[in-house]
């Protein structure tokens, strides 16, 4: 381990830890160490800790800001990667904006608030990464952050090369795309289309007052499972009868029933229990298998 930690250290100028605690990582606050942590601050150094990485046969895992992960309480036997730097840049080419992965959301779509420029109010209030939201197609109040891509700079796992993808390579559809687990979103371009700050800020707040209304404020990943076509799962698992569950520290909310939140000490145990109880109780009462949105991660 220690020989790696150095290798590793000598390319990438960002964080490289060991033994990282992934609560302080998630939005759940849940989660065991990562034998390695580490940050890279541009391509290269991505590539060459990738290359490193591969050489060693280190299993990674790319992370943005955990806000759509459960870690497991042992944590997770490889190196969880969080970009940085470059990475966390954006800039504007007219009405594009060019955007690092690592940028959070509500960043990104303040800024193109700012700057008048329209299409990105529906993100105001989904807390990942660019990266991680072009990953999982992440969308709000009917819209989706396929509707606005142009194209992505995401890095081949397999041979370690930046290729450009436009929007309809992707295959993005709900809460999915077709990006290859363990290749890397890097930077993406989304159109935007001028407005007036006014109309901009009036829909931003919109959806903030709706969110705050219908969503839990303690630690979550937002919705635990995805909504089967024609329905929500928040309302299956309220009319399965476990809204307000509790396992441990974590409980089925009672604003949301599709949000396990954390009441101060949850365990990934705690959560997977939650989970089970009501995947179990929603196919009991109504035949409908409820598949995870969540990713989960490790032991
Ligand atoms: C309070 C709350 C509200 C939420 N509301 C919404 C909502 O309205 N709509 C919605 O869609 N989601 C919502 N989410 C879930 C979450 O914010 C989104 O799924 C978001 O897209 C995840 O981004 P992230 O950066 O946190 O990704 P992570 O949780 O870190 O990772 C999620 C997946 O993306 C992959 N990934 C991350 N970065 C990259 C990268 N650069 N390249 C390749 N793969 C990558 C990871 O490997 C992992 O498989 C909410 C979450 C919370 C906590």
């Amino acid at each position: 381990m220690e020989q790696i930690v150095k290798s590793l250290a000598a390319v990438v100028s960002g964080l490289v830890k060991t033994q990282e605690p992934m609560s302080r990582h998630t939005s759940f606050q849940i989660g065991g160490p990562a034998d390695l942590y580490l940050q890279p601050q541009t391509t290269t150094e991505l590539i060459s800790a990738l290359t490193l990485l591969k050489e060693k046969g280190i299993p990674y895992f790319l992370l943005g800001r955990g806000t759509n992960i459960l870690v497991g309480d042992g944590g997770y036997r490889g190196a969880v990667i969080g970009l940085a730097g470059d990475f966390m840049q954006f800039s504007y080419e007219g009405t594009i904006v060019r955007s690092g992965a690592a940028v959070p959301l509500p960043r990104l779509a303040g800024n193109a608030c700012k700057r008048e420029m329209s299409g990105l109010e529906f993100a105001t209030g989904i807390p990942g990464s660019v990266g991680g939201a072009l990953f999982m197609n992440a969308g709000a109040h009917g819209r989706s952050v396929g509707d606005i891509l142009v194209d992505a700079e995401i890095l081949d796992c397999a041979a370690l090369s930046l290729h450009t993808f436009r929007a309809s390579d992707l295959m993005l559809s709900y809460r999915t795309s077709g990006i290859a687990e363990g290749s890397v979103v890097c930077f993406a371009r989304f159109a935007l289309s001028p407005g007036k700050m006014e109309d901009i800020e009036r829909k931003r707040r919109e959806f903030t007052d709706f969110r705050r209304l219908r969503q839990p404020r303690q630690p979550s990943a937002g919705s635990i499972f995805k909504n089967p076509p024609q329905d929500a799962a928040g309302r299956l698992i309220e009319a399965a009868g476990l809204k307000g569950r509790r396992s441990g520290g974590a409980k089925i909310s009672e604003i949301h029933a599709n949000f396990i939140v954390n009441c101060g000490n949850a365990t990934a145990t705690d959560v997977l229990t939650l989970i089970e109880w009501a995947k179990e109780a929603v196919d009991r009462k109504f035949g409908i298998s409820l598949a995870l949105e969540i990713q989960v991660l490790g032991d």
